[in-house]
């Protein structure tokens, strides 16, 4: 049953259109299921409460676009209104049931009907019917299975072809990454290379194209004749064998030919040769004989590897629009830095999430992000026109003159805004009770360094050292550790900067330390890495000391702290490196001070014996929300589940402040809540004093903190403490918010 299942999936998956996919289902369906019929209503877009019959086989296909039913009207009416499969032996006796005329479905009385739920939304219900023989559990099974787990392709499909068919103003939703809002035009990203991903595009140069394409062909070719005279002392003949096969497949013939008349009809190579490998590929799946059959696979493994070429020839990136909103499945920390900064206006990602490292990086640059978007057409949107809406967490598709004028004016309320904050820039950071509360950035990226002292930052609350790691293809060196780390130290010099040491792992990898871990967040990460090789945790210290020489502003942070044997080694070992720098240098070295993230709910509990060890602690609420709330802060299916505002979250931070107030230990927030406008409301009702935050939330940060008083903010704690849920903790401080007129700060709009 699992093949078969998987079978029409992988096949629904690779269905060029909507329709061609729900026809492959009935099709299938009435063969698996040895069904006479089978049907497949969706409901409307625009009116989601009426179904319409979108595909059918077995039955008169005249019908097809002209079924309705209302929820509850009809069988099924019924299944999508209750979410519940229905299986009848005599469908014509049920109280609901009503006839399609001229269908000839009263041929077949025996019917069993399924719902296709994605995130909760009923998209529509699958039937099948025969004239007899009840249909058994496994049968009910199989088709609730697949109904699962097309209901995501379905949708995605729908919008694709929705999209495709010229929909004006398409809307997509997912949630919020990075606040802000954009208006530009779609670069879809064709990093993680795969035949499905190819987004399509129009070219003018058909020659050239045809020539990227001829050249990518001949260099495959080449290739696999070498392989195979390479697999011919290892292999025996008829495998080896299988690679030249493969090279006589690209040596003219049908493959080459059809993908130049699609170059040759405007379209560029790599979406010419997917479709051409598509259709190849699916004339082989239709044959009845399984080695054929198999042959697909052939096809499309061959497909790969000249779609690999294609794109290395291919620099599609040399133009960049203007406004450059990034588009793809899993937009990376990485692929931000192929755009010109100042080109990048937005990113539009299927997976992720607000607390992804992509979107915190967003938030960095004052890049509005939307993250998580099931849906998205992302092969139909290169060089399309879009608005982002990274408040909401939606994004506009071909938006009309309605949508681009609201947007329009929003975006230049917001450009007042920012001017007006611009006011505040050497005011400084006070409740109106007098609380004078500390504004840090967090920050990993050089560029940041300017706009951070331009808005009045009182120093580096978090540096991400993990940043310079990233972009490079080994670990940097100790010198070229040290000149990072004196720049900034140097740069925000008489003010304090807080580096963190490595915290890689979970969602942060090394592409030159690969860690293949069933459960990465719960894994190798952070400290957990950096003490398993003392080697790198050291170099690193060693170039923070080092840099601090003269200086004297470097606070140390150490990430993923769970257990008090993690500060013990890494106190030992900071330790160790001082006094190896005072004896390389012959001077006295001071000890920096010395903090622990609070990120793990094990430190919360612990928070007393770990204020013993440190000068201070900082709270990481991006992973102290994940972890409390066993919610992973990258998946964008439990998205709506991630909330810094959960009262267990809140809870727990209060019980931090509590525990280090006993230790007089200073605490600051670090995560992204301390930068979000509501956040702000809460930390500091809760008697948190040192915020830090992306640069683009500082100036909003301050703004917040002039228009209320410390001792409002507490009682509105206290209120929030009592509340059962997020949602409601959310509206009250963002009707607090409103009141003061600063409802801007977290929407589109004044
Ligand atoms: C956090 O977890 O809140 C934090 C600041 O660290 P990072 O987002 O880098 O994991
Ligand atoms: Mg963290």
């Amino acid at each position: 049953m699992i093949h078969r299942l998987q079978r029409i999936v992988q096949e629904v998956n690779r269905a060029l259109d909507t329709d061609s996919a729900l026809d492959l289902i009935t099709e299938s369906l009435t063969r698996d299921l040895n069904a006479d019929a089978c049907t497949i209503f969706l409901a409307k877009e625009n009116d989601p409460g009426v179904l319409v019959l979108k595909a059918c086989s077995g039955l008169n296909p005249d019908i097809i676009g002209k079924v309705e039913r209302r929820l509850g009207q009809g069988l099924i009416g019924t299944i999508a209104a209750r979410a519940e499969a229905m299986n009848l032996i005599d469908a014509p006796r049920h109280k609901d049931f009503l006839l399609v005329p001229n269908s000839r479905e009263d041929d077949f009385p025996v019917f069993l009907g399924v719902p296709i739920i994605a995130h909760r939304d009923v998209l529509g219900v699958i039937a099948v019917q025969r004239d007899q023989e009840a249909f058994n559990e496994d049968e009910e099974a199989f088709l609730t299975t697949l109904a699962a787990q097309l209901a995501t392709s379905i949708e995605r499909a729908e919008s694709e072809g929705r999209f495709r068919a010229g929909a004006v103003t398409h809307v997509v939703r997912g949630v919020p990454g990075a606040p802000g809002m954009a208006i530009g035009e779609a670069l879809v990203l064709n990093r993680g290379v795969n035949l499905e991903s190819v987004p399509n595009k129009k070219t003018k140069d058909i020659d050239g194209e045809v020539k990227t394409f001829s050249d990518a062909v001949r260099k495959v070719r080449d290739e696999l004749y070498e392989q195979a005279e390479k697999m011919r002392a290892a292999l025996p003949e008829e495998e080896a064998a299988l690679f030249v096969a493969y090279a006589q497949m690209l040596s003219g013939g049908s493959l080459i030919e059809d993908t130049e008349k699609r170059i040759r009809e405007g379209n560029w190579a790599p979406s010419s040769w997917r479709d051409t490998v598509e259709a190849h590929a699916h004339v082989f799946e239709q044959m009845e004989d399984s080695y054929l059959a198999e042959r697909a696979n052939d096809i499309r493994d061959l497909g790969l590897r000249v779609l690999r070429k294609l794109m290395l020839e291919q620099s599609p990136y040399l133009d960049f629009p203007q406004q450059t909103i990034l588009v793809g499945d899993e937009v990376t920390a990485t692929d931000l830095a192929d755009v010109p900064p100042d080109c990048l206006a937005g990113i539009v990602s299927t997976h992720g999430s607000s607390s992804s490292h992509v979107a915190i990086l967003a938030h960095a640059l004052g890049i509005p992000a939307v993250m998580g978007v099931p849906n998205l057409p992302v092969k139909q949107l290169d060089g399309v026109k879009l608005v982002v809406d990274g408040y909401n967490g939606s994004a506009f598709i071909n938006p009309d003159k309605a949508v681009l004028k609201e947007y329009g004016r929003y975006l230049e309320e917001e450009a007042a805004i920012e001017q007006d904050l611009l006011n505040l820039k050497n005011v400084p950071a006070v409740t109106t009770d007098n609380h004078q509360i500390r504004l840090l950035v967090n920050t990993g990226l050089m560029s940041d360094y300017t706009p951070s002292l331009r808005s009045g930052a009182e120093g580096v609350g978090l540096y991400r050292t993990e940043i310079p790691f990233q972009v490079r293809d080994r670990f940097p060196s100790e010198e070229e550790q040290f000149q990072i780390y004196r720049n900034v130290l140097e740069t925000f010099k008489g003010m304090p900067v807080v580096l963190r040491t490595l915290d890689v792992g979970g969602d942060k990898p090394l592409n030159y330390f690969p860690i293949r871990e069933a459960n990465p967040f719960l894994g190798w990460r952070g400290i957990r890495i950096t003490l398993d090789h003392p080697e790198i945790f050291v170099t690193q210290v060693h170039a923070m000391i080092r840099a601090n020489v003269g200086i004297n502003n470097l606070e140390i942070l150490l990430p993923m702290i769970s257990a008090r044997a993690e500060l013990d080694d890494s106190l030992f070992l900071i330790n160790r490196v001082r006094a190896e720098i005072e004896e390389e240098t012959g001077e006295k070295i001071w000890l920096p001070k010395i903090g622990a993230m609070i990120e793990v709910p094990s430190a919360v509990y612990q928070i007393d014996d770990i204020c013993e060890m440190v000068d201070f602690v900082s709270i990481g609420t991006n992973d102290l929300t994940q972890y409390l709330l066993a919610v992973d802060r990258n998946n964008e299916n439990v998205a709506d589940l991630f909330s810094s505002l959960h009262p267990a979250v809140l809870k727990a931070m209060r019980q931090i402040v509590e525990g280090a107030r006993e230790t007089d230990t200073p605490v600051s927030v670090c995560g992204e809540l301390a930068g979000d406008p509501l956040g702000v409301m809460a930390l500091l009702g809760m008697g948190i004093d040192t915020l830090s935050m992306s640069v683009g939330s500082l100036l909003r940060a301050k703004k917040v903190i002039l228009s209320f008083s410390q001792s409002e903010l507490a009682d509105l704690f206290a209120q929030a403490l009592e509340m059962p849920d997020a949602f409601m903790i959310r509206e009250l401080y963002a009707s607090r918010l409103d009141e003061r007129g600063l409802g801007g700060f977290i929407r589109a709009g004044k």
